[in-house]
């Protein structure tokens, strides 16, 4: 595509690799990133944190929540922020939250370490502007109904701007069969993203398929693809959570998988290559 200049493969052969805090995507293993999808209050944040250190390198949780009906639990605001900030710090791991305006970039990125750009968002182009003219790096998520080139003319406008650090995630698209899963986890979309651009690529299987039956196998199959990290919802009780509850995983069970992924990762770098 013609469009594509700066995130192809052309305009830089060689793969990113998007510091985040001390941690790096798209370098050698793949990157865990967990936590539960809204931060609820202080004690939830910290106990996920210290429950998921160890398996996972970056700690995930929603402060604004983009909800698809405006009665949901909306978020903690910057209450949440400063619980994650603060649970990260205690768990010694770099945290990543959503972002949802334009008003917002310059408070979110004073208390967090990498900046979300919702599904939802994707195509706010004022939002990738304005996290494109700031430092902290960017996990984009692809839109429900983005194709490849929408989400990398997306990435386009912040390294237009002026930031080289974006992360690309597959969260799952938009589907006629939706029956058994939220969404349709896009996994040849990894390695089409891989081929034409150098930015690196995660998968959101929870967001993805929205059953936490699911995580595992398709946890798998995201990183046989090739993604260079995986963003996985973690809740210590799910059945309480006030947002993706039956998406969410418990920490053992998180635990219990990122065993099993590593050992993935290690048969793919020393049998496969
Ligand atoms: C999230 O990760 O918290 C989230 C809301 O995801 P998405 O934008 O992919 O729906
Ligand atoms: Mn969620």
């Amino acid at each position: 595509m013609e469009s594509l200049h700066l995130v192809s493969r052309e305009h830089q052969p060689q793969d990113t690799v998007v510091e985040v805090g001390n941690v790096q995507i798209g370098g050698g293993s793949p990157v865990f990133i967990a936590g539960p999808c809204s931060v609820e209050d202080r004690e939830q944040i910290m106990k996920i944190a210290q429950a998921v250190k160890g398996s996972a390198q970056i700690l995930r949780g929603g402060a604004y929540k983009p909800r698809t009906s405006p009665y949901s639990f909306q978020g903690l605001g910057e209450e949440g922020l400063r619980y994650l900030q603060e649970a990260g710090r205690a768990a010694g791991m770099p945290v990543v939250t959503e972002v949802m305006s334009e008003a917002e970039v310059e408070l979110v990125a004073e208390y967090v370490d990498m900046l979300q750009i919702g599904a939802r968002n994707m195509q706010n182009y004022a939002l990738l502007r304005k996290v494109g003219a700031q430092r902290k790096p960017v996990l984009l998520k692809r839109g429900v109904a983005a194709t490849i080139e929408e989400l990398l003319l997306a990435a386009e406008y912040i390294l237009a701007a002026g930031n080289s650090q974006v992360v690309l995630c597959e969260r799952g698209i938009r589907t006629f069969s939706h029956t058994y899963a939220r969404n349709t986890l896009d996994i040849s979309a990894v390695p089409i993203l891989k081929h034409l651009t150098h930015l690196p690529v995660v998968v959101d299987p929870s967001h993805g398929s929205g059953d936490w039956n699911l995580i595992e196998p398709l946890s798998m199959a995201a990183l046989a693809a090739g993604a260079h990290g995986l963003m996985i919802e973690v809740h210590s009780d799910p059945e309480l959570a006030l947002s993706d509850g039956p998406q969410s995983l418990k920490p053992e069970k998180y635990r219990a998988l990122v065993r099993k992924l590593d050992r993935l990762a290690t048969f793919m770098e020393e049998e496969l290559k």
